[in-house]
């Protein structure tokens, strides 16, 4: 037997307002995560448009490409600022786009980010939390959208890249009946999760969506204990009122579930805290 884990309040996942749709700037995410109780805090904006051309194609969904030094300055800068209150990790939460793996490494390998959260948001380049997507699509077209998703999901665990996949099913976000179209995929991407040996956030932002509730259902969080999947927690704050919003809530249904532990990443280093 090991050293008992102690337990420890995290969120991996937050924003601000450099992203051009989040509301405060990092500071105030990581006061809010003392005024909360967290212990660690990791900043997590959206990647820049890495492989476009211009410097900020959409300034409503993400910095510009000129902003990312500055933002990783900044998230330095505050770790110093906060020792010893808080421990603030430098992530970002990279969107995966398959072909432009390649464009993305660099940037990440040239500054000593915490961990990199890999979130797929576009499948068949159509964004998953476009309202209309699903309209008018056959059953079989609605399975293969869900395939053709858990794939790029698999992709990314695959890549290694992440030390953490973001909200592998928020493709229900604004279509809550996608949990209920059946493939075996998602039971398929989970052992690959598994043997990639990274982990998944819960993400308790499906309240910000017609959703509601957690990202993934609990049905996927039942797979991923079966194959040993890490699981992690984010709150995917774009308003520093919900750092570590529902963790106490997470935490608790994860040892219902059957989870013993949970796990931050430091350095790129996985540690395990107790739930
Ligand atoms: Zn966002
Ligand atoms: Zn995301």
């Amino acid at each position: 037997m090991g050293e008992p884990l102690n337990t420890v309040k995290f969120d991996l996942h937050t924003h601000h307002d450099r992203c051009g749709h989040a509301r405060g700037g990092i500071r105030d995410y990581i006061e809010a995560g003392i005024k909360n109780g967290l212990k660690v805090v990791g900043i997590s904006d959206h990647t820049p448009y890495f492989s476009r051309e211009e410097d900020q194609p959409f300034p409503h969904i993400t910095m510009a490409k000129s902003q990312f030094p500055e933002y990783v300055k900044e998230v330095l800068s505050l770790k110093e600022q906060y020792a010893g209150k808080i421990d603030v990790l430098l992530g970002i939460e990279a969107d995966f786009f398959p072909e432009q793996v390649e464009d993305y490494r660099p940037y990440f390998d040239k500054y000593p980010f915490d961990y990199i959260i890999g979130s797929v948001h576009h499948v068949d380049g159509v964004s998953i939390f476009k309202k209309d997507r699903w309209e008018g699509l056959t059953t079989q077209e609605k399975i293969r959208t869900k395939e053709t998703y858990y794939s790029l999901i698999e992709q990314s665990a695959r890549s290694g890249m992440y030390q953490i996949l973001g909200h592998i099913d928020a493709m229900k976000g604004y279509y809550p009946e996608f949990s209920s179209i059946q493939t075996a995929t998602v039971e398929h991407t989970l052992k690959v999760i598994a043997e990639e040996d990274i982990a998944i956030e819960i993400n308790t932002s499906g309240k910000t969506k017609y959703v509601g509730g957690w990202y993934p259902a609990d049905e996927m969080l039942e797979m991923a204990l079966h194959y040993g999947v890490k699981v992690t927690f984010g709150s995917d704050a774009h308003d520093p009122e919900r750092v570590g919003d529902e963790f106490d809530q997470v935490q608790k249904r994860l040892k219902e579930i059957g989870f013993q532990e949970w796990v931050y990443f430091k350095e790129k280093q996985r540690i395990s805290v107790a739930l």
